[in-house]
């Protein structure tokens, strides 16, 4: 954790943007000390407070005609599984991402976090989550060792359990066992689980809406049909034996597939895809979205990530500006998966996925309007064309496409990341008490989404960044780069 900033701030005549209704209160002097924010005053046209702001040695800040607001968590990432953080966590600080939900864990990341050893820069947001070591058929390929496992993660302070490659026989034990020990469960449903069930057995929070066809197939008047389709697909093969250094080495295959897991679908589930789409009811959708909604099943959609696998050509990603920050080697391994989709799936093959996409921007929408509680997450770093921090801003993009309003867009990378996380006695707002992780925008972020791109300062555990500090710490990012 960075150490709080020393010097006090004061940001001057400051409009406060209230995260629980949209409320804008203007006029407003926020004093931050220690990290947090220690007092909220109306702004003094007699520069009262920038004179008792001069007495203590504080800094001041002209907010006038900005906006305040807490800073944004990005709620599915993955930095912290780079041997080199630093420059991915700078970015993100550097893009308004005061705090983190890191998606996989290791044994390592929770010592170092006890420890208060973790990678961080020192200009870094706060990780605000951190699981154990990804649940997959190597050390939860039966049901034994999937409780041994979440035993053990529990034991050594991981805050959830993620799951994403366990088949359904393992899932619901594995479940049922989490909450028993009161550890939420994360993830990714395995392809044929029944997602209804899946929510009544208390899964926390889903990740990618499902991915793949689990949710998609929830929705379809052809439910039967497609189940029965998907039960017929090959079984997922993944070493289940034991050797040793077998986890780095599926570490190693995963990070390949993980640039672009569509890459891997075979002709016969792109057919599912397709009949998924095709027989995409938005009324078993909303029937969906009642059931999240009653269970607290949360859903982080990570649209960007959806969008940038499904349309893993297209050219807006191959000529985004924001490439320039990632290194070489990475650019490329995004653009040889590019080029293997491209090679790969011929013109009808990409059209069901620009279908499915389309699909899945509709049910967003819907989850929205029927209640169901969602978070604002990029999935970046690791993922092709995922260039972390400006990827949580694509991500409020296309939950805007999808006609998720900018109030709730707000909500879900602050408000709501808070309640999430049990620690809206820390963030979520912009109160006396919390923690000073703030970004001032330019725009009002309620009349338009795009405000929230308009960022003039951050402040991160009391620090100022001024616009002139985030310029120079992208162009930190940009220059130390390694070149290969
Ligand atoms: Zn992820």
């Amino acid at each position: 954790m960075t150490a709080a900033s020393g010097r006090a701030l004061v940001l001057r005549n400051v409009t406060i943007v209230d995260t629980r209704d949209g409320t804008l209160a203007p006029n407003a002097d926020v004093h931050v000390s220690g990290g947090v924010i220690a007092a909220i005053t109306t702004a003094d046209p007699d520069s009262a407070a920038a004179a008792a702001a001069a007495l203590t040695d504080a800094e001041v800040v002209d907010g006038s005609g900005k906006y305040l607001i807490p800073g944004f968590s990005d709620m599915h990432a993955h930095p912290l599984t780079e041997k080199h953080p630093a420059g991915d966590l700078e970015l993100m600080l550097a893009n308004g991402v005061t705090g983190f939900r890191q998606m996989s864990g290791s044994p390592r990341l929770l010592r170092e976090r006890s420890a208060g050893t973790l990678p961080l820069p020192a200009d870094s947001p706060g990780v605000v989550a951190l699981p154990g070591s990804l649940l997959t058929p190597l050390n939860a390929g039966t049901i034994a060792d999937a409780v041994a496992v979440i035993r053990d993660q529990a034991a050594a302070g991981a805050d959830f359990i993620k799951v994403a490659l366990i088949t359904p026989q393992v899932f619901f034990p594995a479940v049922a066992e989490a909450r028993k020990l009161g550890i939420p469960v994360a993830g990714h449903l395995p392809t044929g689980i029944d997602v209804e069930r899946a929510s009544r057995a208390g899964i926390k929070a889903i990740e990618h809406l499902g991915p793949g066809l689990t949710i998609i197939a929830g929705c379809s008047t052809d439910e039967v049909s497609l189940a029965e389709a998907i039960a017929g697909l090959p079984a997922l093969r993944l070493p289940s034996i034991k050797l040793p250094f077998m986890d780095r080495i599926l570490m190693r295959v995963l990070r390949k597939v993980v640039i672009n897991p569509v890459n891997r679908l075979t002709p016969a589930e792109v057919e599912i895809l397709q009949q998924a789409v095709d027989t995409f009811s938005e009324e078993r959708a909303a029937e969906l979205a009642g059931l999240f909604a009653e269970d607290g099943t949360w859903q982080v959609p990570t649209l960007i990530r959806l969008r940038t696998q499904y349309l893993c050509d297209a050219p807006e990603f191959s000529q985004d500006p924001d490439l320039r920050y990632m290194a070489h080697s990475t650019a490329k391994s995004w653009r040889d998966a590019a080029g293997t989709f491209t090679a790969k799936f011929p013109p009808l093959s990409r059209a069901t996925f620009r279908a499915a996409y389309d699909v899945l921007l509709r049910m967003t929408k819907i989850f929205n309007d029927g209640g169901v509680k969602m978070l604002a997450g990029s999935d970046s770093v690791g993922a092709a064309w995922e260039v972390p921090g400006p990827s949580l801003h694509r991500e409020f993009d296309e939950l805007a496409r999808a006609g998720v309003p900018p109030l709730r867009i707000l909500q879900m990378t602050t408000r709501d990341a808070a309640e999430f996380l049990g620690a809206t006695a820390t963030m979520g707002t912009v109160d006396v008490g919390k923690h000073a992780d703030l970004v001032l925008l330019d725009a009002n972020p309620i009349a338009d989404v795009a405000s929230l791109h308009q960022i003039s300062a951050v402040i991160r555990a009391g620090r100022h960044y001024s616009t002139a500090d985030l310029t120079h710490l992208k162009d930190r990012v940009r220059t130390t780069n390694p070149a290969t």
